[in-house]
């Protein structure tokens, strides 16, 4: 199935993991990026998809998930780093990635995910110097 990217986005390779999603126009520091877009499904729905394949999935609220490998339109590639380049926003139900910074066409962007379905053993390969070698933030209990 081919993808509708959103505009300014582009699916390339990663240095980070497997397939990244870039900037191929310029975004500037505190505006949107994109919205995340994909198929609405229960956070119940979420947890037994995120047991059986790859995760695409991103959380609206404690009842509602987005699968952006279903209607996804690109940034359901954007991959995690520890020194991210834009952030994730959920407003009125919206997920939105909004730059951090100014970003040049032929970066790759990179959000913190800090929690997600991962395991919490999960490796980070960001490479970034201050890289907290796991996908989630930790929290000592
Ligand atoms: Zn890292």
């Amino acid at each position: 199935m081919k993808l509708k990217l959103a505009p300014g986005l582009a699916i390339e390779k990663s240095a980070i993991e497997g397939k990244g999603c870039f900037a191929i126009a310029a975004f500037k520091h505190r505006r949107k990026i994109a919205e995340y877009t994909g198929e609405r499904i229960t956070n119940a729905e979420a947890n037994r998809r995120a047991s059986r394949r790859k995760l695409r999935i991103c959380a609206i609220n404690d009842r509602w998930s987005l699968d952006g490998s279903r209607g996804g339109n690109g940034t359901h590639y954007i991959n995690h780093s520890c020194e991210p380049n834009a952030f994730m926003q959920i407003l009125y139900g919206h997920i939105l990635f909004i730059a951090l910074r100014d970003i040049r066409p032929g970066e790759e962007i990179t959000i913190d995910y800090e929690s997600t379905l991962h395991s919490n053993k999960k490796r980070c390969v960001c490479g970034a110097p201050s890289c907290r070698g796991t996908i989630n933030r930790l929290r000592s209990v």
